[in-house]
């Protein structure tokens, strides 16, 4: 099939859905990242195939619609790259293991607030821990339940859970899709793969017990509720094995994820110059999936590039650009910025706002959460002046980071997005030239 099968605009411009709104896809691995992020409430400004001609300044207080709510603050898993529990920070020891009826009325009152304050007509919560299903039944109940009820102005709402699938029996499921919640699974590849990583406090892989909950998951054939995974990128696997892999499985898009690294823990074999090995892995990711062209199956990174690339504004936090109407609250109530800024050492993220005594917009005294929701505003000298800013962004907020100076970095990953996204290019260019 022609890659122009693809419709490289549908569902990715938009609010999200793993494409829109109604559905978005979701994070990271125990806790979840690529947040795809409300184009109806940017304010930048992207231009053609090469960059960005000018973006204009967000004003802040922006409105908040992307609500990740850590229900659970523990986890059944222990992955070994989790920024919740193993790269630095160990404020998530303080948190209240799960989220009380108290602190949801509280967070719920204060959403309505926010509603009214900036007029909004649609907002997503997104389930998230730890392991969200570790809240229990009757939690997730009472948020959906109270949230439904009493919701203002007659603001829709989108539930999503990220789930590491390990508890999704088919009660789970049937009891998620009763309260209309759609879930996104982390999974990272074949058994041997997804075992490296992916283990539980007593050292077993996960991956059986995670292949049986997407199994479950599938078979209620509802990709509204259910579509597809996301995978932490190992450039020790071959990428054209993994492709053949989740194509085997069956899931309808798989979203790829850098590791969370920053300038100060990226290993030094990554660092060598003229070296993007992940930009290599990428590469050829994106050739087997563009030559395949089934246009049914979906890499969320590699149609958001295709988008901006041809001059589309898609967002995705994971992403530099645009703006980032997204904010993180803990099971105590407190409003944090992206969360795997964890990565990035520890409390970084506290910023002293919480639904007891605040409201939504007192988020935006925090520096941090100012530079993560401002996105473009927020680049370094040499993203500035890059030829691919338009469509790379300067990278990820927290892959950015380097304990001496800050955010003022290009991403760490930076000779990786450049070289990935020349390549998509030229392959644009070539099909575009075949017609
Ligand atoms: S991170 Fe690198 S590729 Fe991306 S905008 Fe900055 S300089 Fe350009």
């Amino acid at each position: 099939m022609s890659p122009y099968k693809r419709d490289w605009h549908a569902g990715i411009a938009t609010p999200r859905g793993e494409g829109s709104y109604s559905s978005p896809e979701v994070g990271h691995p125990s806790g979840s990242r690529g947040y795809d992020v409300d184009s109806a409430n940017s304010q930048n400004s992207s231009s053609t195939m090469n960059g960005i001609t000018g973006t204009v300044s967000p004003t802040f207080p922006l409105p908040i619609s992307i609500y990740v709510v850590k229900i659970a603050s523990r986890c059944n898993l222990n992955c070994d790259y989790c920024y919740m529990y193993n790269l630095g920070d160990g404020t998530w020891k303080n948190q209240p293991k799960r989220m009380s009826n108290v602190t949801i009325t509280k967070l719920i009152n204060k959403i309505n607030n926010h509603i009214t304050r900036h007029n909004q007509n649609n907002i997503v919560i997104i389930f998230h821990g730890g392991e969200p299903l570790l809240a229990g039944r009757e939690c997730i109940r009472f948020f959906v339940t109270e949230m439904r009820q009493g919701i203002i102005n007659d603001c829709s709402i989108a539930f999503r859970l990220q789930t590491n699938g390990v508890l999704l029996t088919p009660e789970m499921i049937d009891f998620l899709r009763g309260l209309e919640i759609g879930i996104g699974i982390s999974l990272d590849g074949p058994k041997y793969v997804h075992d490296r990583s992916r283990r539980d406090h007593a050292g077993n892989g996960s991956h059986d017990r995670v292949v049986s909950g997407i199994k479950n998951a599938m078979a209620v054939n509802d990709r509204a509720f259910f579509n597809g995974v996301l995978s932490v990128i190992d450039v020790q696997t071959d990428p054209i094995e993994m492709f053949a892999y989740f194509r085997s499985l069956g899931v309808g898009s798989v979203d790829f994820l850098l590791p969370d690294i920053t300038w100060d823990t990226a290993p030094a074999s990554m660092l060598v110059q003229d070296r993007a090995i992940y930009a290599d892995w990428l590469i050829k990711m994106f050739d087997t999936w563009l030559d395949e062209g089934d246009a049914t199956f979906s890499i969320r990174l590699f149609e958001i590039l295709m988008n901006r690339i041809l001059g589309g504004d898609a967002k995705i936090d994971a992403l530099g650009g645009g703006t980032n109407n997204v904010v993180v609250v803990e099971t105590d109530g407190s409003l944090e910025p992206v969360d795997v800024l964890k990565a990035c050492g520890e409390g970084i993220t506290k910023t002293n706002v919480n639904v007891e005594n605040n409201e939504i917009d007192d988020i935006f005294e925090s520096e941090l959460v100012r530079r993560y929701v401002g996105g473009a505003e927020f680049l370094c000298e040499k993203c500035s002046y890059c030829e691919v800013k338009g469509v790379c962004g300067g990278g990820y907020l927290p892959h950015r980071f380097r304990s001496e100076n800050g955010f003022d970095n290009e991403s760490v990953y930076c000779r990786d997005l450049e070289k990935l996204i020349r390549h998509i290019k030229a392959r644009l260019v070539a099909e575009l030239q075949k017609r």
